[in-house]
């Protein structure tokens, strides 16, 4: 599947510091030193809806990782999924009687388009689920015959008892992770299964759905999490720097595809660093499909909000934390009063050169340089 346009990063003169980051696995904040080439992986959409704030911030984020590995000299090896089968897609080509293909073709190149107005850095592999199947199905192969997966009705669930590291990634209980499978797409109710947490790596083809050959599995198609893990080490191997998205994947998806992917390799970690983005909210309530309370990118767009002015207003909220979109945040953006401290540093450096008859004549093209380069908005 092809990404998007890049954008140009101007190379600024002298050498970034390296990335500090909160990772989640060990709780605070550890410095990460990537070799030449840094490498991250970011969690992608399901595409059946347009891209909403809540993308946007962590897409931004994991941006801003980029840009500060990119002014450190090193290059980047960047890889993004689109999770373009999965039960959520199915339900709403369904309901609104819609080809499912032609839904995730739609929002995925709408997705592209947001992207790229953001001037977000594209990611050098960006594949789908369908088109990563042939190396998902050996690998679940691999879990079953090394007695990390068991067969139920047909399909096909991860042991999580056999890794020993599962659960460091979220550091949850049992119970905070039983409670979070229910509602992020789990089965812990489902009678049979070893541990209610396995989660699903391959689910036997349903009436009605698409399947794909899975060899010895049969037909049918692949879970989330060994999604993720297959592109993962297919593009970046183990131990690559950052794995990245909201915090809702901390658990499951993160600590999922962790386990698998140590099981499979005899590894540990499967990412040096997992880092997770606040959630943004609306009115008081977390933005999400289910609540049907999102602000779509596009439709600022279309309402000819500057796509430089939603880049602002994302930069004006630290990715960890959660927070709220609302007209008056878009409103402070529009005076630029909302603007985050680096934008405050740049300002006054900004206003230092340019005041009073500054003597250094690149200065202007500088500071735009450097808010391009580093924060991604073009001046
Ligand atoms: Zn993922």
């Amino acid at each position: 599947m092809h990404a998007w346009p890049a954008s140009e990063v101007p190379a600024l003169p002298g050498k970034g510091r390296d990335l500090r980051i909160h990772d989640t696995a060990t709780g605070g904040r550890i410095t990460l030193d990537p070799g030449p080439v840094a490498r991250i992986y970011v969690c992608g959409i399901t595409p059946y809806d347009a891209t909403h704030m809540g993308h946007a911030a962590t897409y931004n984020a994991f941006d801003l990782v980029q840009r500060v590995w990119l002014d450190t000299k090193r290059q980047v090896h960047y890889v993004q999924n689109v999770t373009d089968v999965d039960d959520p897609l199915l339900e709403r080509a369904v309901r609104d009687g819609e080809d499912w293909t032609e839904l995730a073709e739609r929002e995925t190149a709408l997705f592209r388009e947001d992207m790229t107005a953001l001037r977000m850095l594209p990611p050098q592999h960006y594949i789908g689920a369908v088109e990563a199947i042939p190396g998902i199905v050996p690998l679940v192969e691999r879990l079953r015959d090394a007695g990390a997966a068991y067969e139920l009705d047909g399909d096909v669930y991860f042991s999580v008892e056999s890794d020993p590291h599962f659960g460091e990634v979220s550091g949850l209980d049992a119970e905070a992770m039983r409670l979070l499978s229910a509602e992020r797409g789990g089965d812990p109710e489902r009678p049979g299964k070893k541990n209610p947490l396995d989660p699903m790596l391959w689910m036997a083809a349903r009436e009605g759905e698409p399947s794909w050959d899975g060899g010895t599995l049969g037909p049918g198609r692949p879970g989330w999490h060994i999604e993720c893990v297959a592109i993962a080490l297919d593009h970046l191997g183990m131990g690559f720097d950052v794995q990245g998205g909201g915090s809702d994947l901390a658990f499951p998806h993160h600590e999922m595809g962790a386990s698998h992917a140590q099981v499979l390799t005899g590894e540990h970690p499967f990412a040096r660093a997992y880092v997770h983005a606040g959630m943004v909210g609306l009115n008081g309530e977390k933005m999400s499909k289910s609540k049907g309370n999102l602000v779509f990118v596009s439709a600022l767009r279309r309402e000819d909000v500057d796509p430089a002015a939603i880049r602002l207003a994302l930069l004006s909220h630290h990715y960890r934390s959660d927070w709220e979109w609302t007209d008056q945040v878009r409103e402070a953006l529009a005076d630029d009063l909302d603007a985050p401290a680096a934008l405050a540093a740049v300002d006054r450096w900004a206003a230092a050169q340019t005041s009073g008859g500054g003597t250094d004549e690149s200065a202007p093209g500088l500071v735009s340089r450097t808010v391009d380069a580093l924060l991604g908005v073009a001046l």
